[in-house]
């Protein structure tokens, strides 16, 4: 496996598995990297994941997204900001070439404070979504 550095600080990522899904941390910065191939997983998981070969992500896209000017740790390729919930100012980052997608430690946090409605808070509601992600806030 690929010894890969958070972009940010230029640390090595501390590899956690989770759920049997392996996850990537920046120790310095909280950063969290997900593999496109773990993402993929997931998604599996989650639902039908039709993911089309030639191009599209499977994330749909918002008017949010733009290119930004940190890379991905393991391809090089220049990522993609995108809101994870529309107007939630909630932002992710995607590499469209591998397909993983990268939390800052802030990102995680608002995700964490995120109301879906006045009773609950779109953490409670983690588990079906993306329940690696519930673990790694938790942790
Ligand atoms: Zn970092
Ligand atoms: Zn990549």
């Amino acid at each position: 496996m690929q010894d890969l550095k958070c972009q940010k600080c230029n640390t090595h990522f501390v590899t956690e598995t989770i759920s049997g899904v392996t996850v990537k941390m920046c120790t310095k910065c909280r950063l969290v990297f997900i593999d496109g191939i773990e993402v993929t997983r997931l998604r599996e998981g989650h639902n039908a994941y039709n993911k089309d070969p030639g191009g599209s992500s499977g994330y749909e896209t918002t008017k949010a997204t733009h290119i930004v000017s940190e890379k991905c740790p393991r391809c090089e390729v220049e990522l993609r900001d995108e809101e994870y919930i529309q107007n939630s100012n909630i932002h992710f980052k995607l590499c469209d070439k591998c397909l993983s997608i990268i939390f800052e430690a802030g990102e995680l946090n608002k995700l964490k404070q995120y109301q879906i409605s006045p009773t609950t808070k779109i953490y409670d509601e983690f588990e079906e979504l993306f329940p690696v992600m519930k673990k790694v806030m938790a942790g």
